[in-house]
Parts: C-alpha cells; structure tokens; sequence
C-alpha cells in the first residue's frame, strides 16, 4: 500500500531556508520537487491552512474562517478563538457541523484505511485536520481515537509547544506512527518556528535557531521515510509550511474606532463582531443584509491603514462565502521594509482582545501581505521529480496529491494533485 508522510513546519517563509540555517531543507530543495510559487490561503492563519490542508477546499468551502471566528450561541454574535480545545464542540452545537467538506482523514477511512496526525499547536488546529474523528489526532490538550473516542492519558502526548516539544512529537511520530502503525496518511505539524517567530525578531538569534531546529526534525522524518522505502516508491514524502510571517508594525484597535465613528453599539455588542486574524479583519453582522455593512466599509475605505477590503460578493475573490453572517474581510497594510534582522516585510495588526498582548516587531501573519504567503513546499517519492515548479501551487493542492498517490478519488477539491515534472523551460 502507497502511504503519504506530511511534515509541516509552521510558519517558515520560503525565504527563509538558508543553508546556514536550514541546511536539510536547503539540500533536500535540490533532489525535491520545489514548489517555488507556493501560496497560503486567506486568511493566512494556522487554523484556516489546517482545514485547507486537510479538505483541498478554500475557506469559502471548508467554512474555518480563521482563528478566531464570530459564533452565535443564542445570544447573538460574539468572537470566539478557534483554537481553543472545545471550539469544535461549540461549532458543531452552533451550526450542526464542523467542517462542510470531507477531510483526507476521512477519505482514507472511507477507502478502509487510517490516517493519524501528531500536531504540537494550537487544540483547534490540531482538531480542524479531522474534526469529526475518522481517524488518529494527538495534540497536547487531548488526543483521540477513531469516534473521537479520547485516548488515555498515558497514550496521550504531554509536550509544550517550542522546540523541546517538537524534538518529543518527532521521535514518536518515527518511531511509532511511520515505523510501527504505518497509517496510509500521517501528518506531523511541528509548532516552530512559529512558537518562536510570534515571540520575538524574525531573523533574530532565537528565530533562526527555531528554525534550525525544525529543519533538524524535518531531516529525522525524512531519514526515517527513506529507511522505509529506500527507492522512494511507496511513500510520497511532503514538506512545507501553512504560511510565513511578517514584522507587526502598528496595532489597530477595530472595535474602539467602531464604537468611535458610532458604527458599533459598545465592546461586545452583536450588532457588527470584528474577528481579529493577526494582519487581517473578518467583520460579522447580526443583519447582514441590513446597512450597517455598507455603512462600516464606507468608512474603512478612509482609513490608511487597510491594505485590502472585500465586501459581499467581493468576499468570493478571496475564497471566502458570501451570503453568510461574515460580510467584510481585510487585510492590513503592509510594506517591504526589513527588520532590524535584516528580514524584508512589516504588516500592521488587529488588536486580539481575546490575546491581548504587545507584538509589536514580532512575527505575525493572517492577511495577503508577500512573506505570510509564502511558506514553502517540496515533494519527494512516489514519482515526483527533482526540480522547481514556477506555476502557482497552495495549500489545497496537498490532499488532492495525497489521494492521487492513495489511488483514492480527489472529488470535490479546489484543489489540484501537483505535476510530478516541472514544466519544460520555453
Ligand atoms: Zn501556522
């Protein structure tokens, strides 16, 4: 049986894999497949690329629409974060449903076959790669079973998020999940240089180490892949990141300007619910027909620091639903200017009261800013040449070439399985 390995290591720009720092990801970029005009999804956040990732479907089709998320409980909209450990549950009681599109988790389970994912982030994205249990998800805020049946604790995976953890989630992932379970599909979502990148300088000391560091893991399962298949066959071996990052510039406080241009009725209030997505907004309305949206994008549009704005039908253009509760999304401004590290790329952010703290000159992503999308990707075995791809690839295109190499049916994806050879050159 064919088997397909993903290693996704969280928010690593493309750019950013250096031979000083990335020395496997540099060497396995020349005898890969490499996807040099890969692109994340809007907004370009964990939670949202993990749906993508596991469905091949757009947000607009998925339904995840960030990390945080405008829900109404009964008592009217209010912003919740997704990555929470029981987001999924109140989703489903919300709305009936978790994900609208069928995961790779359960496609392989309808094929009579397991998937398992080991994710060292947040619960909500760990969970939004098989919402509705057909298969294996470890996370530490819980792990479970096929059913969502939680595993015991000692079956569990007590690690923290950083390097540590990952360096813990690695070794299990080789040992027990390639080496000894041999799922049709394993995931393993290391949470550097993410953890890191949000914590402090892109391009600083701590952040190329993280990155190092994942690199290292990356290269483990990779030495582990080719011990399993030493001809590069049967397993289809993917590596990428869900997204990159950008340097926070200014933090803009949506809901207070809002209530300040008299456009909201006070913090809290249902009328219009802002879903802060680091350098994108997702704005809600309790009437979404009514004309308080055209009111709130009239009066975005004089404002400097909005980069792009799209509203009703516009929504479409950025893989978002129409017709739903949510009618406004925007991106930040952003700009080229580097860090004091050296690394090109500042975007402002919106104030997260859900996680208020001061990230100014950290690593943030969310919006269509150059650098959060470009994370990377490289595809080796399972009949994928060396080479670099110039056309446009996304995360959504990963599960269709999963299924492909499964020869199991890719119905229903945005997404496209990735040509195993790079176009001739003209
Ligand atoms: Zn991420």
């Amino acid at each position: 049986m064919n088997r397909a390995v993903i290693v996704i290591c969280d928010s690593l720009r493309a750019d950013l894999i250096t031979e000083a720092d990335a020395p496997f990801l540099s060497e396995l970029a020349r005898r890969s497949a490499r996807f040099a005009n890969h692109t994340s999804v809007f907004p370009s956040t964990t939670r949202t690329s993990a749906a993508s990732i596991a469905t091949g479907c757009l947000p607009a089709r998925h339904g995840l629409l960030g990390n945080t998320m405008a829900l109404d409980e009964g008592d009217g909209l209010v912003c919740l974060s997704v990555g929470k450990p029981d987001f999924r549950d109140r989703l489903h009681r919300a709305t009936g449903r978790t994900l609208h599109r069928p995961t790779l988790a359960e496609r392989v389970r309808r094929a009579g076959e397991t998937a398992i994912a080991i994710s060292n982030v947040s619960p909500g994205a760990a969970y939004f790669l098989d919402p509705d249990g057909f298969g294996w998800v470890y996370n530490p805020a819980g792990s479970f079973g096929p059913g969502r049946r939680p595993l015991p604790a000692e079956e569990g995976l007590a690690i923290a998020k950083g390097a540590a953890g990952d360096d813990v989630a690695t070794d299990r992932f080789c040992e027990e999940m390639l080496g000894r379970r041999a799922p049709a599909v394993a995931t393993l979502w290391l949470s550097e240089p993410d953890y890191t990148g949000h914590h402090t300088p892109l391009g600083s000391p701590a952040h190329r180490q993280a990155i190092a560091g994942a690199d290292s893991n990356a290269r483990r399962v990779a030495e582990t892949v080719r011990a399993l298949d030493p001809a590069g066959e049967r397993i289809l071996f993917i590596v990428g990141s869900d997204h990159g990052m950008e340097t926070v510039g200014e933090t803009i406080d949506l809901d207070e300007l809002l209530i300040a241009a008299g456009l909201k009725r006070g913090p809290g209030s249902s009328d219009v619910v802002v879903a802060p997505n680091g350098s994108a907004a997702l704005l809600y309305f309790a009437d979404p027909a009514g004309g308080l949206v055209a009111e709130v994008a009239r009066f975005l549009e004089t404002q400097d620091w909005v980069g792009r704005m799209f509203v009703g039908p516009d929504l479409e253009a950025a893989g978002l639903p129409t017709g739903a509760a949510m009618q406004i999304a925007l991106t930040l401004k952003a700009d080229a200017r580097p860090n004091p590290h050296g690394v090109p790329g500042h975007s402002h952010i919106v104030r997260d009261s859900l996680e208020p703290k001061d990230c100014t000159g950290f690593g943030i992503h969310g919006g269509f800013g150059r650098n959060e999308q470009r994370p990377f990707l490289l595809v080796s075995g399972g009949g994928f040449a060396p080479g670099t791809h110039h056309g446009r690839s996304s995360l959504i295109d990963i599960a269709p070439t999963a299924l492909r190499h499964l020869d199991l049916p890719a119905t229903g994806m945005d997404g496209q399985a990735l040509p195993r050879y790079p176009a001739r050159a003209a």
